[in-house]
């Protein structure tokens, strides 16, 4: 057995230390193929999660998903789903149905029998939405302690949109946006980035001013890094929310990294996570009763008005319509 020193965490990984080269491209040795150790161990290993440990995950212009460590496999919480039911089990479901059975009926706690952590670094408007998710933990670094990087987010091209006028939360996506204005807007900020990050250095290193005070200049789109571990439960709930259609599209593509490790890690687990949460859909009372005039034959006006579905409620109970249509063969 290979006993870890501490930072061994951190430092078993190659990482780019030019922020320059955050996202390193295909001759950066972060991109080398890693060469993992030889090792004996007893632990649990999944195939899928071995092929990608330590494997830097680009996202956005200078962000990063890289999984640093795991624990448990899809076994593992059929395991620890048998010890509650009993050894009969075996016999009434195979690993994959009970599985199913669990994740169809709720039944959580197996799944938090799986961690996973990551590394990860992302503008801090991301990290604050992502903070929310209370159930993982957490260790940020500090711009007490070092040095702000110069290393900003700036949207790509095509991410620059205009405000949705109907969702007052989100992005217009069918509007064209002319490409000199998405140019400047590109510009503009990039702009702003090296003006502040000019004042904060000046600060920092000309003034002396502590570093605590020196980064209350700089803005939400300036990177960050932590560590982040959580259970398979928490990381599927938190999967539900940020890769759906209506997270922003800036912590959405961690979610989607972060997907990718999942769906190689615990295959069946996955599997059964979209089939029962992530493509499902839920019906409300009203929603049901709609789906039954529908069903009855009436026409679709009739049958939402006489349910008393409205405004919002409508828009969004005719988008579950289409989706059922759509899954259609
Ligand atoms: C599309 C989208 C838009 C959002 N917009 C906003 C916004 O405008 N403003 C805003 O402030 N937030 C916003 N949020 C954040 C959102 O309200 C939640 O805080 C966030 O998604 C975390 O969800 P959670 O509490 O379920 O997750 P977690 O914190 O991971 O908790 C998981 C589950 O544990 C339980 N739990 C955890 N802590 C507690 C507790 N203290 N008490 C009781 N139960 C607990 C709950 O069942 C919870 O669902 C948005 C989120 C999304 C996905």
């Amino acid at each position: 057995m290979v006993v870890r020193g501490p930072s061994d965490v951190v430092d078993r990984w190659p990482m780019p230390t030019d922020p320059s080269q955050a996202v390193p491209g295909e001759d950066h040795p972060a991109n080398a193929a890693i060469e993992l150790p030889t090792r004996s161990t007893r632990r649990t290993c999944s195939e899928g999660a071995e092929a990608l440990l330590g494997e830097l995950m680009p996202v956005l212009d200078q962000g990063f998903v890289q999984v640093i460590d795991y624990m448990g496999d899809d076994f593992d919480i059929v395991q620890a789903a048998r010890v509650s039911y009993g050894p009969s089990t075996k016999r009434v479901h195979n690993d994959r149905g009970l599985l199913r059975y669990l994740m169809r009926h709720r039944h959580t706690t197996p799944f938090e029998m799986c961690e996973v952590k990551f590394r990860c670094k992302m503008p801090i408007f991301v990290a604050r939405q992502w903070i929310r998710h209370r159930t993982a933990n957490v260790n940020e670094m500090s711009l007490r302690y070092s040095r702000a990087e110069d290393t900003f987010y700036v949207p790509a091209i095509e991410q620059i949109t205009l405000q949705s006028r109907s969702n007052r939360q989100g992005r217009d996506g069918e509007t064209a946006v002319p490409g000199e204005l998405r140019a400047r807007v590109r510009r503009l900020m990039t702009r702003r980035h090296e003006e502040l990050y000019a004042d904060y250095a000046a600060l920092a290193d000309e003034l002396g001013i502590a570093r605590e005070l020196a980064r209350s200049i700089l803005p939400v789109s300036l990177y960050t890094q932590w560590i982040w571990k959580i259970d398979l439960h928490n990381l599927m709930h938190f999967l539900a929310l940020r890769l759906d259609p209506h997270a922003q599209y800036e912590i959405r593509v961690y979610a989607e990294a972060m997907a990718r490790f999942a769906r190689a890690w615990v295959p069946l687990a996955w599997e059964a996570f979209t089939d029962y949460r992530l493509e499902s859909a839920s019906l409300s009372r009203l929603e049901l009763r709609a789906l039954s005039e529908l069903l009855g034959g009436a026409p679709e006006d009739a049958a939402v008005e006489r349910a008393g579905l409205k405004g919002r409620e409508l828009r969004e109970f005719r988008e579950k319509l289409a989706r059922i249509r759509a899954t259609r063969a």
